[in-house]
């Protein structure tokens, strides 16, 4: 057995195999091969596997989010079948005498360059299909497939970093828990395990060799036993079962009212990535969505996801949660929230850099796209819309402007809409000093802890090393949420917080103490922040 420590994520017990991951960018080598029509078999049954794993991702990705937004499977599937593409991989087979690894990698690499040149922008959006097709063959003749994001069995991921983009397209239902070397506890990668209630460890010294044997992942403790002793396994099997009935417990609380002894009634909102996620607001019973970040449809998708396709998704989340708010930010893009076709410049400081409303008010195609895509669906439920990064005044009569544009062009086309709160994220310190001026312009201020401390104190949110100093109960954070809260009630503006800080049991007393109106958490903590608010005696 071995036993490492890291950094918890997540209390919580996964037991299962680990399956270990490796970014899909491997440098592939050059092999002299003999037998190369042998070679060139290989590649043939790695791409009859190629087109059958889009077919699968095509229908799963129907169901998940819409057959426009899945239409790019099929056209991967068949780019791998593209005539010239196949024989320039079986020629370069042939002729060089190398491994089908390396053809498919050129192949891949010739064909990107010579869409990226091309002068229109459909062939050049294609540059990335064909590097992801290649790719994706590359990692099923090297036995890599687990980066294609279909998993077989249920697994513990190790990986070395994660980055949301890979998350989010790796199978949920199939994920026990994430282990990795690098990564933050105020990453995206974190908070999706939150939403997805899974356990997850940081800073653990990763081994390749373990790809396939048995672990158990301890989120109580930050421990990962690999290979574990009996005693380990039935100590920890009981404590599964003990969470397991913790949770049943909790389960007393559905249809309850989030409401203090005294009576002050909260609203008890989740934070969501997806159109998946909704199942698990609802099961867990919260009276709302209070985060919904529409950048992970951008995340899952390999181009801008289109108008109907983002209708479709906010469209499904309003009438499943048939009434209840939805509050769905604008794309918040950027930092460690990277969409390779947004090809956006590398940028030494990306934190601070050009990100979310800043991207949105400079390719206003972009925003209104999702604006249109919002308002429409705002017809069929209860939709709020909400802004991220906001720092000005000016930013917010700039967005109201455009929003009332997108409008008047959805009247002048007959395409009703639904009223909408319009609501901005406070997270970063200005927003803050200046939440008196901004409180008369909105509907609703969302507290963003997260990036607000990293701003706040100057601590990059992704950087490990800083984990221990990224102190989210910092008085300077919490003079901050009181002074909005007191600002935007000044002027008839509700306040919540939608950060990770308004998951945590220590403060719930403290918010409601401020007069928080709203706190919106990951699914899993509703019931446990339930449970608080109704154990809180004001006086
Ligand atoms: C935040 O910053 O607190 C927040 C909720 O947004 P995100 O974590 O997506 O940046
Ligand atoms: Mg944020």
């Amino acid at each position: 057995m071995e036993k490492l420590t890291g950094k918890s994520i997540l209390k919580g017990i996964a037991i299962g195999k680990i399956l270990f991951y490796q970014k899909g960018e491997q440098s592939v080598k050059r092999v002299k091969i003999e037998d190369t029509q042998a070679e060139i078999k290989r590649y043939e049954s790695a791409r009859e596997k190629a087109v059958l794993q889009l077919k699968e991702l095509y229908k799963k990705a129907v169901k998940e989010v819409g057959e426009v937004n899945a239409a790019v499977f099929d056209v991967h599937a068949m780019m791998v079948e593209d005539g010239d593409y196949v024989d320039s991989i079986v020629n370069i087979i042939e002729t060089q005498q190398v491994n089908a690894e390396y053809a498919v990698a050129v192949t891949g690499d010739n064909f990107s360059k010579m869409f990226a040149e091309m002068d229109d922008d459909y062939f050049k959006a294609r540059a990335a299909d064909v590097k992801d097709i290649s790719e994706r063959i590359v990692n099923i003749l090297s036995g890599n497939e687990n980066n294609s994001g279909a998993l077989e069995e249920p697994v513990i991921i190790v990986a070395d970093d994660l980055a949301p983009s890979e998350t989010v397209q790796m199978d949920k239902e199939k994920l026990l828990a994430f282990v990795t070397e690098h990564g933050s506890s105020n990453s995206h990668t974190a908070i999706l395990a939150k939403t997805m209630n899974i356990p997850a460890l940081i800073g653990v010294s990763i081994k390749q060799e373990w790809n396939g044997k048995l672990a158990i992942v301890d989120g109580y403790t930050g421990t990962l036993y690999v290979e574990p002793d009996e005693d380990i396994l039935d100590t920890l099997k009981k404590k599964q079962e003990e969470d397991i009935k913790a949770r049943e417990l909790l389960q007393d609380l559905k249809g309850k009212e989030d409401v203090t002894l005294d009576g002050r009634k909260i609203k008890l909102y989740a934070n969501i990535g997806g159109v998946k996620d909704v199942a698990s607001v609802l099961a867990n019973d919260a009276a709302g969505i209070g985060l919904f970040r529409s950048e992970f449809l951008y995340l899952e998708a390999d181009d801008y996801p289109s108008e109907e396709s983002q209708f479709m998704a906010y469209k499904t989340v309003a009438e499943n949660m048939a009434g209840k708010k939805v509050i769905v930010r604008t794309l918040d893009i950027g930092a460690d929230k990277q969409a390779d076709y947004f090809k956006l410049d590398h940028e030494d400081n990306p934190a601070m850099g050009y990100r979310a409303i800043r991207i949105c008010l400079g390719r206003t195609d972009i925003f209104k796209t999702q604006l249109r895509a919002l308002l429409r669906a705002s017809a069929f439920g209860n939709i709020a819309i909400m802004f991220p990064m906001i720092i000005s005044v000016n930013e917010v009569k700039q967005i109201k402007e455009i929003v009332k544009s997108v409008k008047k062009e959805l009247d002048g086309q007959g395409i009703p809409y639904g009223e909408t709160e319009l609501g901005i994220m406070i997270e970063t310190p200005a927003a803050v000093m200046i939440s008196d001026l901004l409180a008369p312009e909105v509907d609703f201020f969302s507290i963003g802890t997260n990036d607000l401390t990293q701003y706040t104190l100057a601590i990059d949110r992704q950087n490990m090393k800083l984990d221990n100093i990224y102190d989210a109960h910092h008085p300077a954070i919490l003079r901050m949420i009181q002074m909005t809260i007191e600002n935007g009630h000044k002027h008839g503006c509700w306040v919540g917080i939608c950060g990770e800080l308004g998951a945590d049991p220590e403060l719930t007393k403290t918010f409601v103490e401020m007069g928080i109106d709203e706190l919106s958490v990951s699914p899993t903590f509703i019931l446990p922040t339930r449970k608080n608010i109704r154990e809180i005696k004001l006086n």
